[in-house]
């Protein structure tokens, strides 16, 4: 089935009140390319701005709790997200996974409390370097999606971005091939965890070095459903040829 491209850019810690020019020169952007869905994931300081500068546009957090409240120190809840303007969420990513010890369950409780809060979800899963060398990059990566996919998603409002934790912001990419394998290989194991027609429908992005030169020749292997993007994604002039491609 066709789905429709998502280009979401995640900002990390980067980003003040002077920069939400961008954000707004991206979202005029993103309105002339309707064909594509795109958001951005913002620090939680500049969610509410962000949302104030570009209505209609979507913003999402960088990660959320899976509790309603509570003694959490530094966290951030589904409910703020909302409140502050937001769509989305990213968890999963490699540098949360890594800098706050988080698990394939952590990951999986986070999905599911932002779904079921009704906010968008993109999930990611890679591999490090080793695991890639040692030629087990594909059978870690599918049994990482596996463990980290919440019970019976919403497909339409979930997406799973592959990461390759060698291709983030290293400018080294995956070559198509190998972004070709793991992609029809997550496919797949969204196939034999939630069924062939809810798989189908849920996005597969690849992230990692991803810049206007490459996104292109990315977004023409097979399943591959669009991007996500670090460090391109923090100015209107490296971002927007980005979805450009994808449109
Ligand atoms: P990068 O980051 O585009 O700067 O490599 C991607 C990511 O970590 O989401």
């Amino acid at each position: 089935m066709a789905r429709r491209m998502l280009v979401a850019g995640n900002w990390k810690m980067h980003g003040l009140g002077a920069d939400l020019g961008e954000v707004t020169m991206i979202s005029m952007a993103a309105e002339k390319n309707r064909r594509v869905d795109t958001a951005l994931c913002m620090p939680a300081t500049l969610l509410h701005r962000a949302a104030a500068a570009a209505p209609g546009f979507d913003i999402g957090g960088q990660d959320v709790h899976p509790e309603k409240g509570g003694a959490h120190t530094g966290e951030i809840s589904v409910d703020m997200i909302k409140d502050a303007g937001g769509a989305l969420t990213i968890v999963g990513h490699s540098e949360r996974r890594e800098a706050c010890g988080q698990s394939d369950g952590d990951i999986a409780a986070r999905a599911a409390a932002a779904l079921s809060g009704g906010l968008h979800v993109i999930l990611c899963v890679g591999e490090s370097l080793d695991v890639r060398e040692a030629g087990n990059a594909v059978e870690r990566v599918t049994s990482q999606l596996k463990a980290s996919l919440p019970a019976d998603p919403d497909p339409n409002r979930l997406a799973i971005a592959y990461e390759p934790i060698w291709a983030i912001g290293t400018g080294k990419v995956a070559g198509p091939e190998e972004i070709g394998e793991m992609h029809s290989a997550l496919r797949g194991a969204l196939s034999e965890s939630l069924g062939a027609e809810c798989a189908d429908k849920v996005r597969i992005l690849y992230g990692g070095s991803v810049n206007g030169d490459n996104a292109e020749t990315i977004f023409a292997v097979d399943n591959v459903d669009g991007a996500l993007v670090g460090g391109a994604s923090l100015s209107a002039a490296k971002f927007v040829p980005i979805i450009e491609a994808a449109s």
